[in-house]
């Protein structure tokens, strides 16, 4: 069974930490969940 992991905010951080976690397992599913209207403005 995939592992599910939610990541709250779509900054830096958080799409570095989604890529990371893909890199490790592939088959996890992986949501960010973003308050604003654009994702990785910062990185
Ligand atoms: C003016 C300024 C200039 C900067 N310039 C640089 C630079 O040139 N180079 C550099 O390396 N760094 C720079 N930084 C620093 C860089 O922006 C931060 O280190 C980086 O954005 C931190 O990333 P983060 O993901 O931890 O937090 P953030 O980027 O703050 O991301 C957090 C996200 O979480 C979201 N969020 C918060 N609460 C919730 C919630 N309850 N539900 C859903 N979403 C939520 C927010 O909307 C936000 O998008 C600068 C910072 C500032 C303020």
């Amino acid at each position: 069974m995939s592992k599910n992991l939610i990541i709250v905010g779509g900054g830096a951080g958080g799409p570095a930490s989604a890529a990371e976690a893909k890199r490790g397992d592939s088959s996890m599913n992986v949501t960010i969940i973003e308050q604003g209207e654009h994702v990785s403005y910062a990185a």
